[in-house]
Order: structure tokens, then C-alpha cells, then sequence
């Protein structure tokens, strides 16, 4: 369904992106945060924290290589008293009690976890060691595992609890990015889903909840989107809600993900001598430049937050011979699924008729989407909760949706079943923004501190208490499913 004019006009504008076209969590992170605002903000204290040095390889070794980590500065103590009495407070009540101590007991296994898939860096559909270390230690957790689930060598499931009354879904991601390995810390999500699972697998033992607890480790979330071939193949069937965290520099429950969908389009024509008998030709390159051309002249009647960017990947091989082949890739972004399907039309009238104009013909392949993020306003609204009461506040919801913009195979996932996909500051505890973007050599640096360690617990403990939240109030999972029906209908 197409946005009201009013709706569209308070949807975040975006960047242009900056890495690779067809998929990629974050591959527009937009760097907002070198502002005036920022500037101030509570930078000043120095870091305390010493390096991990000895699991990491040689390129996260010293702070000195990046200097901007030498600035990353420490809650103040009075704040962190502050927070030590609200996790105080909060833990009173048995359910959050139960959780926070699961979750801490396995804090120093889940550090050294974190940290060897950071000193073992391993891209998409290559996680083999991350694979082999996760399942091996849910499984020796008391977790019922499926090695290589749903068609995936390097994807699990791990499940835990007494009934399927109701089942919460959680993911880990643990793959990294070529030359600047976690750069996207997702050596912190793989322990945030463990996390999570183990303080839901405590809390259904402890009170002998009627649920069940799956923890979904989902490969190439970089690529080409692990979770939509496990979601192509069943794996969520009869899951309630799926949620995960991802870390970040800035903490946004409302992250502001692109929808988006890739194209190659390839020109049929003829080839001839470009000087003794160019009018026996027909030149596929007339074509792919037209379809080039015209696609800048209809960036006019676009909406400014959408996007469409391509390149020529093949304009033909030698200048004296009229073009026979050409192709092309272009990628189509927006803030929702919807516009992104309705720009995907505009795009094709302008392409075919680039062919129709040049006599060429011309083919179409479509590739993988990823779907904007639905949040699930019932489910995120627990988990802020449960931030706020360990001593996080956000920013509005409007200031939230204008700091993030990437695309993450989790859209998809967000469209197929409630979920949400909170965002967390690994680099700073007290809710400030801090000016680092992701997919850089220093945000992969971060993603080995204590600090992010720390971080990922705190929001572990409040993910698996939204899942807590979810089955013991039925009236709660009825909302969260009547909103996700209602925000899905065409
Ligand atoms: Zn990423
Ligand atoms: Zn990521």
C-alpha cells in the first residue's frame, strides 16, 4: 500500500550508500554524529579501558593505530551508582532477578566466545568455527541443537523450555566483512542471542514456564541474507515473535532500515563494423545509456528519501564493433517495502523502453530484496522498559528514525512474523551518541572492548525479559500479533 503524502513526509530522509549494492546490515550507516551536538556531549573523560591484546590479531592490537578509540570515554561514577541502584530495583522483581543472574553467570564464557570469533573473523557462509563454537557450547548448555539446519552448512537452531505453547525466536549473526573483519560486531550479536536464549531457557526452568525458547543462528547476513533461505524453508513456522539485537553507536529501538532490491538488466542487440556498416548494428550501449540517462531525468519525480544507483558493468568490448551485449546494475532503495515496489515499476517502464527505443531486447533479473524493518511497537515498547530500568533512556522516536539507515535481512524476517531489532551502543553506556561509524577497522576495535561487552549483556537481560513478558501475558502477545496482522495487510 503507497504512503499518504503526509506519512511519507515524516519518514526519515537517507544517505547515499557507500557499500556494496545488493545487501549488506549496514551498508549506509549514516554518520550523523559529528555534530554540534555531539561535540559536547559527554566525551570528556578518558578511557580506562586496557586493550585485549592477546586473543586479537595483529591489525586490533594497539589503540594507537586508531587514535579515535583513545577517546571512547567511561560512565561517570555517579551515573553508574545510579544505575547500580535501578538494576538494584528492577531485579526485585523474581522474573528480571532470574535472568540478570543467568545472564551474568555466563558473562566471562561468553566474553572468551565473543572474542574468538573476533580473532576468527570469518565471511558468509564461512563461519564454520563460529558454527562449530556456538553449537558446542548451547549444546553443552542444555540445549537440544541442529547442526547445518534449513538447508545452511553454517546455520543452527538451539531450543530450549517444556511446551510449544509459546515459542520466542531469537537470532544471533556471525559473520564478517572482507579485510576489516567485525566490523560490524557481530561477534557481539552471536553472545547477545546466546544471552538472551540462556537467561529465557533460566526463567522457563525456574517457574516452569509453558514456553520454548529458539535461538537461530543465521548466517550472511552481509550477503545475501541467511534468514531469508531459512525462512524459505520453514525455519520460523510456528515461532510467535523473533527479535535480535545488533551493536551499534548510538542506541535506536527504532532503527531506521532501507528497503531495497537489486537488478541486472542485460541488452540484447546486433553486432557490426562501427565504421564500414554501423546500420546493420543495433547497439546494445545506445541502450544501456538511455536506460541510464533516463533514469537520472525520473530522479525528479522521486521522493527525496529514495534511491535508485547503478553502473555499467558492461559497455562492450572493442570501439570498432557496434555494442551486441550490455549490462547493467542498479539498486532501488526506500523506506518501506511498498514504495520500493512501486518505484521497481517506474524503473522497469524505463529500462524496457530503453530496449523498445534501440531495437534491443532486454532481460530482467531481479535479486534478493531486503525488506525495511516493521518494529513492533507492542514488543519494542517492553524492551524499552526494560532498558529504562537499568538506566537507559532513548531519544524520540522521531530523533531515532533520523540517525540509522542500512538494510538487514531482518526486514524480511520483521514481514514474516512479529519482531523488533533494537540497536545498542557498544562504545558508550549512558545513552550519548558517539561518532563512529560501523563497517570501519575502529568500530571492529570496539566490538573486542569490555565496554561492548558490557553493553551486550545489558541489552541481552532486556531482550530476554520482553520474551518473559510475552509468556506470562497472554493479552500482550495478542496485541503484539493483532498489531503485526494489522501493520502487514495490503
Ligand atoms: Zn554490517
Ligand atoms: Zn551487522
Amino acid at each position: 500500500m503507497p504512503l499518504d503524502p503526509e506519512k511519507r513526509d515524516s519518514l526519515p530522509s537517507v544517505s547515499t550508500s557507500t557499500g556494496a549494492g545488493a545487501a549488506g546490515c549496514l551498508d549506509v550507516f549514516r554518520n550523523l554524529f559529528v555534530n554540534d551536538k555531539i561535540k559536547t556531549a559527554k566525551h570528556q573523560q578518558p578511557s580506562n579501558e586496557k586493550p585485549l591484546d592477546s586473543t586479537l590479531p595483529p591489525a586490533y592490537e594497539s589503540h594507537a593505530e586508531y587514535p579515535e578509540m583513545s577517546q571512547v570515554p567511561t560512565t561517570a561514577a555517579a551515573s553508574a551508582q545510579a544505575q547500580a541502584d535501578l538494576v538494584e530495583a528492577w531485579t526485585k522483581n523474581e522474573f528480571a532477578k532470574a535472568v540478570h543472574e543467568a545472564i551474568e553467570a555466563v558473562s566471562t564464557e561468553l566474553r572468551q566466545i565473543s572474542l574468538q570469533l573476533h580473532s576468527n573473523p570469518e565471511l558468509a557462509y564461512e563461519e564454520y568455527k563460529a558454527h562449530a563454537l556456538l553449537t558446542d557450547y548451547l549444546e553443552k548448555k542444555g540445549f537440544a541443537v541442529q547442526r547445518s539446519a534449513y538447508g545452511l552448512e553454517t546455520a543452527f537452531v538451539a531450543r530450549a523450555g517444556n511446551s510449544d505453547k509459546v515459542t520466542i525466536g531469537i537470532c544471533s549473526e556471525y559473520d564478517a566483512l572482507p579485510g576489516i573483519g567485525h566490523a560490524c560486531g557481530h561477534n557481539l550479536i552471536a553472545i547477545s542471542g546466546v544471552a538472551t536464549a540462556i537467561g529465557l531457557q533460566v526463567a522457563i526452568q525456574k517457574f516452569n514456564l509453558e514456553a520454548e525458547v529458539k535461538l537461530f543462528g543465521t548466517p550472511a547476513e552481509e550477503t545475501t541474507g541467511g534468514k531469508i533461505v531459512m525462512l524459505n524453508n520453514g525455519a520460523f513456522e510456528g515461532v510467535d515473535v523473533c527479535m535480535m539485537l545488533h551493536g551499534a553507536n548510538a542506541d535506536v529501538i527504532y532503527p531506521a532500515f532501507l528497503a531495497l532490491d537489486t537488478v541486472d538488466v542485460e541488452y540484447f542487440g546486433k553486432a557490426s563494423h562501427a565504421s564500414a556498416s554501423p546500420w546493420e548494428g543495433i547497439n546494445a550501449l545506445d541502450a544501456a545509456v538511455l536506460a541510464y540517462t533516463n533514469i537520472g531525468l525520473m530522479r525528479q519525480q522521486m521522493h527525496p528519501s529514495q534511491r535508485v544507483h547503478g553502473i555499467i558493468k558492461d559497455g562492450g568490448q572493442a570501439v570498432n564493433i557496434i555494442p551486441e551485449y550490455t549490462k547493467s546494475t542498479y539498486t532501488v532503495r526506500a523506506p518501506k517495502w511498498d514504495e520500493v515496489v512501486l518505484l521497481k515499476q517506474k524503473i522497469e517502464r524505463v529500462l524496457k523502453g530503453a530496449a523498445t527505443s534501440t531495437g534491443c531486447t532486454v532481460k530482467l533479473t531481479w535479486g534478493v530484496p531486503y525488506k525495511d524493518i516493521l518494529t513492533n511497537e507492542h514488543l519494542v515498547k517492553r524492551f524499552e522498559h526494560h532498558m529504562n530500568a537499568q538506566g537507559l533512556k532513548y531519544a524520540s522516536k522521531t530523533e531515532q528514525l533520523s540517525k540509522l539507515s542500512g538494510s538487514t535481512d531482518m526486514g524480511n524476517m520483521s514481514y514474516a512474523l512479529p519482531g523488533i531489532h533494537p540497536m545498542f551502543n557498544i562504545l558508550n553506556l549512558d545513552g550519548s551518541d558517539y561518532p563512529m561509524g560501523l563497517h570501519t577497522k575502529d568500530f571492529a576495535h570496539a566490538a573486542a572492548q569490555p565496554k561492548g561487552h558490557t553493553a551486550t549483556l545489558r541489552a541481552a537481560k532486556s531482550l530476554a525479559m520482553t520474551g518473559v513478558d510475552c509468556i506470562l501475558d497472554k493479552n500482550l502477545l495478542k496485541q503484539v500479533k493483532h498489531e503485526f496482522a494489522k501493520s502487514t495487510q495490503q
